[in-house]
């Protein structure tokens, strides 16, 4: 593209496009956008030809790449016999087999298949699945749902209740659903907290091993003290308020918006146990941690647990449509049979897009075929070992890597609208990578079949960007 055209592009995206979570008079009056023309495996290209890493898979969707090959043939494929047609007293094969090869493929007995647009509609659907269980079964006042500290689960109004990141959901938090906040424990935790609980905690030992810089390391008597306050206090709130609770709902092992914050496993395990002790259904958000981003398929499966409900999207369509889904148990779909008033009185335009549900099928036949999560196993050691080392540079506040994410926390302590890891952005993008920070958490998350060179490359840059920006010589 030309420079004249390239220009006229960025003057009239700023007097159309309202852009997301951005402050658009800063943007408009000082960013310079990158104009994106087209995407290939993990880079993408600016209309000036100049390549840029994918440090972050476009917002943790594209999970294996950009422009598959096999994705996009599946997608013409579908297109040009079925785009579209709604899923009501009507079905189609991609709906129909997608829902068959989720059901197998998904941690625990899930056999029901709900579709949606993306996280926020598959949390949405998710809630009043919970809810309606207890409506249904004459308990209405169950109607609170437990969310973790920090967390995110999307941005429509009844998934923005339930977050717990101030930034975002100031003002919507609580709003259409009554949630309670309980404290997660961070990853030394992990380790303390399985040490004293004399638990296996067979995933912590894998390639998707969490770890933790040294600012955090308050010691492990510390760690382990954190951890049992934490696990005394979620025992303690879902025990005494089982009477008014319908659900909990976590990201597990992985807390992506609220900074890349990982915490052990053996804590999610005992959530789970709580949960089925006290009769309270258990939600698991697996839209970021999904398709193989915490070293396993499910970052359920690192901790052995069978939620009633599970939220997929990102990932879930390879980033190239949107889609998602909300898969639940049996005991969850039962609720809903009966008299037509019992019925999920929900849905959207869009369940079910053939060319979605087609492109998702392809996905899940190529983390098969092409043994997606195993072939990343080394990748995720070698983000272990490069954000181990950043961790120790000076200025860095913390380091935490897990599958296929590995992220430094600055010391600058800005938090979300810290700059610092803007700075680095600038330096990544000069040198070639796009790594959208999260304030001051600086994190790769990149597709999870990126090529060994190219992630190479870019921990490469991650690494001097960051020293530049701590004013250290490389
Ligand atoms: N759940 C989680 C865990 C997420 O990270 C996100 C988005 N970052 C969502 C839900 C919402 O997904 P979407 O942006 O596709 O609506």
């Amino acid at each position: 593209m030309d420079p004249a055209s390239r220009a006229r592009l960025v003057e009239l995206d700023k007097r159309h496009v309202w852009h997301p979570y951005t402050p658009m008079g800063r943007y408009r009056a000082e960013v310079e956008p990158l104009v994106v023309a087209r995407a290939e495996g993990a880079r993408l290209f600016d209309a000036d030809g100049r390549s840029y890493l994918d440090g972050n898979s476009s917002w943790w969707v594209a999970t294996l790449g950009h422009g598959h090959p096999r994705l996009v043939a599946a997608l013409v494929r579908q297109a040009t016999s079925l785009g579209h047609v709604s899923l009501a007293g009507v079905t189609h094969e991609p709906a129909v087999r997608l829902a068959e090869e989720l059901a197998a493929v998904a941690p625990g007995r899930l056999p029901h298949v709900f579709y949606s647009d993306d996280g926020s509609t598959a949390v949405e659907a998710a809630l009043k699945m919970a809810l309606g269980v207890w409506r249904n079964e004459g308990r209405p006042e169950r109607r609170r749902v437990v969310a973790l500290d920090g967390a995110f689960h999307g941005d429509t109004l009844g998934a923005a209740s339930l977050g717990g990141i101030d930034v975002f959901h100031r003002g919507w938090s609580g709003g259409v659903v009554e949630c309670v906040r309980v404290p997660v424990p961070n990853a030394e935790g992990a380790n303390a907290g399985t040490a004293n609980a004399g638990d296996g905690n067979a995933g912590d030992g894998n390639a998707g091993a969490a770890n933790a810089g040294p600012a955090n390391a308050g010691g492990a008597g510390d760690a382990a003290g954190g951890y049992r306050a934490a696990v005394e206090a979620m025992r303690g709130l879902i025990r005494d308020g089982a009477d008014t609770i319908a659900a909990v709902v976590v990201e597990p092992l992985l807390q992506g918006a609220a900074g890349m914050r990982v915490y052990p496993a053996a804590y999610l395990r005992e959530l789970a146990r709580v949960c089925r002790e006290h009769d309270v259904l258990l939600i698991a958000d697996e839209v970021f941690t999904g398709y193989g981003r915490t070293g396993t398929m499910w970052a359920c499966e690192q901790a052995g647990i069978e939620p009633d409900i599970l939220c997929l999207a990102k990932g879930f369509s390879g980033g190239l449509l949107p889609m998602a889904a909300t898969l639940a148990s049996e005991r969850v779909f039962g609720a809903f049979l009966g008299e037509p008033q019992r019925a999920l009185w929900h849905g959207h335009s869009f369940t079910g897009n053939p060319l979605g549900a087609s492109v998702a099928r392809e996905v899940l036949a190529i983390y098969r075929e092409e043994r997606i999560v195993e072939q990343a196993q080394p990748k995720a050691r070698r983000i272990r070992e490069a954000f181990a080392r950043m961790g120790q540079l000076c200025g860095v506040a913390a380091w935490r890597a897990l599958g296929m994410m590995g992220c430094v926390e600055l010391a600058s302590g800005g938090g979300y609208l810290g700059r610092g890891g803007w700075c680095v952005y600038d330096e990544a993008r000069a040198r070639g990578a796009y790594l959208r920070p999260l304030g001051d958490t600086v994190y790769v998350a990149p597709p999870i079949n990126i090529a060994d060179a190219d992630l190479e490359e870019l921990l490469g840059i991650v690494e001097a960007s960051l020293t530049a920006v701590l004013g250290q010589v490389p």
